[in-house]
């Protein structure tokens, strides 16, 4: 394992995240006319934070990493009940499915209910939102090469807020990707989808084989739909040519900016590793410290 790409995984999220936050839901035009290219990070914009601030993605990416890390294995209970904490602190940012799993979870659901009540009775078209593809890359660290066991984990991390096939395996696919990234194999996105074929929704497999084939996309899509910003991300992600160009990209398409920021820079901090995300962006981010401390904990004990 490569230390500089696991803490590039969780940094490149926090960046992404953090870069995005100001101008979650404008526009690309909206964007490019008050800012040119968005590339530093900036205070005020949506949610009226300071620069550097990061949301909910970041924010249960480290509810999950730090369970991971103080249980020393894998227990979804302990994730969902820290999801609760969080939720219990008022966020300024939280998505819809999440707002209303986790107030089934404070309420008595247990961990593998709520996500499924929630899911069953939302209607197509509010089902499948990206809210758990941007907390789970911590887990691709500690099963980086146990695949089996990275996509149960990553499904069941998406379970306790979206049960959605295309959310679980939408989380098993960025996170067999990332396991791949962490382990230097040629063609990550093509390895993680031929491994959860037989068994994935066709929709989400057949929006993202183009992009392992290399294909340019007529149309990528920045809704928080987890199918399109996966396409987004994966495309930025893995066809840009360094860490801050990938992030800058994203987050420049405008939409759902600082959850596809954060899973493109999930990937790009995988890719590039840690040391290729801008020093500028990491010194105003006050959970650097944490978030590179956790990476170094999930990656366990050099072998
Ligand atoms: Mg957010």
């Amino acid at each position: 394992m490569n230390s500089n790409r696991a803490r590039g995984i969780l940094l490149g999220l926090a960046c992404g995240d953090a870069l995005g936050r100001p101008v979650e839901f404008s526009s690309a035009s909206s964007i490019a006319a008050e800012h040119g290219q968005l590339d530093e990070m900036i205070g005020h914009g949506t949610w009226n934070q300071p620069a550097g601030t990061i949301t909910d993605d970041t924010e249960q990416a480290l509810c999950i990493a730090r369970s991971l890390v103080e249980q020393q294995a894998f227990d979804p209970a302990d994730i969902a009940s820290r999801f609760v904490d969080w939720y219990d602190s008022n966020p300024f940012d939280i998505g819809r499915m999440t707002m209303k799993s986790l107030s089934r979870l404070k309420h008595g659901d247990d961990w593998n209910e709520a996500g499924q009540h929630v899911w069953e009775t939302s209607p197509e078209g509010q089902n499948a939102g990206n809210g758990s593809v941007m907390r789970c890359p911590p887990l691709a660290i500690p099963y980086a090469t146990d695949w089996e066991r990275l996509v149960t984990v990553s499904r069941q991390s998406s379970q306790i807020t979206h049960a959605d096939p295309r959310c679980t395996y939408g989380c098993a696919v960025l996170n067999l990707t990332l396991a791949g990234l962490l382990n230097d194999v040629d063609n990550p996105l093509r390895n993680a989808l031929d491994y959860v074929d037989a068994s994935a929704p066709d929709e989400l497999t057949a929006a993202l084989r183009p992009l392992a084939r290399g294909d340019q996309p007529d149309l990528l899509e920045t809704s928080g739909y987890v199918i399109h910003s996966l396409q987004t991300a994966l495309h930025d992600g893995l066809h840009t040519t360094d860490a801050e160009e990938a992030i800058v990209t994203a987050v420049n398409r405008g939409g759902d900016t600082d959850t596809i920021g954060a899973i493109t820079g999930a990937i790009a901090g995988a890719r590039f590793g840690a040391s290729q995300l801008p020093d500028q962006w990491l010194a105003v981010i006050d959970e650097v410290d944490e978030l590179e401390a956790l990476a170094m904990e999930l990656e366990g004990p050099e072998e």
